[in-house]
């Protein structure tokens, strides 16, 4: 059985290939291909009921994301005009505003998917930041809040190696609230992978540490968790 399934899993995953071209997603001459996104569209065009199936929607994307097969999913004018109305995104994602961590793109998710706040090092402790969390939750529903830190943050290698910018800058403010959370890391440079680590886990104890929060969680409608982008590779790695 193994050798005939290999081969067939090869050709099904060479046609899912070209699928994720955009001009061959148009090509309706390609039954095989259409099937293959029609089969994952209609996946995603359920609603997400449990922080469980959020967090298995995001995982599907990005391993299509790294597999270079994802379906671009939800950007079309249908769904613009799905969506004006009102939005119901399944999921929230607090990332870093690295150029290289597109939310949308590495979870092969598109419009009204997904509620993203992003700032250098996404770090959660200012209201700005939290607010928008506790929106996303309390009004919007969402199913799971993921706290994204990513390979190479800029954010956090300034912050423990003690970076200081000008006077008239707020990058100092940035890198010192970042700071305090990866305190044993602060002149360990060559620790910011583990770094990286412990500011996304601090921002995700942060968050379920609040009141609102809890009681949102303890009823089993979201749950908030950590993961690692890799730059690399493309891969997010849930904690
Ligand atoms: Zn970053």
């Amino acid at each position: 059985m193994k050798k005939l399934f290999l081969p067939i899993a090869i050709v099904a995953m060479g046609i899912f290939a070209s699928c994720s071209q955009k001009e061959t997603v148009k090509n309706e001459s390609n039954d095989s291909c259409k099937a293959a996104i029609d089969s994952v569209m209609a996946t995603l065009d359920k609603t997400v009921e449990t922080p469980e199936e959020a967090i298995a929607r995001l995982k599907d994307g990005n391993a299509r994301y790294v597999a270079e097969t994802p379906v671009f999913p939800h950007h079309d004018h249908k769904r613009l005009a799905e969506t004006a109305p009102h939005q119901a995104p399944f999921a929230a994602v607090v990332a870093c505003s690295d150029s290289r961590v597109p939310v949308e793109l590495i979870f092969d998710q598109g419009i009204g998917d997904i509620f993203v706040i992003r700032t250098a090092g996404n770090n959660v402790n200012n209201d700005a930041v939290m607010g928008s969390v506790d929106y996303a939750i309390e009004h919007l529903g969402v199913k799971t809040v993921v706290v994204l830190g990513h390979e190479s943050c800029g954010g956090v290698t300034g912050a423990i190696g003690d970076v200081k910018a000008d006077d008239e800058s707020k990058i100092d403010e940035l890198l010192s609230m970042i700071q305090a959370d990866v305190k044993p890391y602060v002149g360990k440079a060559d620790s910011l992978d583990a770094a990286i680590k412990l500011n996304a886990a601090t921002q995700v104890k942060r968050i379920n540490d609040r009141e609102l929060v809890k009681k949102f969680v303890e009823a089993g409608k979201t749950q908030v968790v950590g993961a690692y982008y890799n730059v690399h590779d493309g891969s997010v790695v849930f904690e």
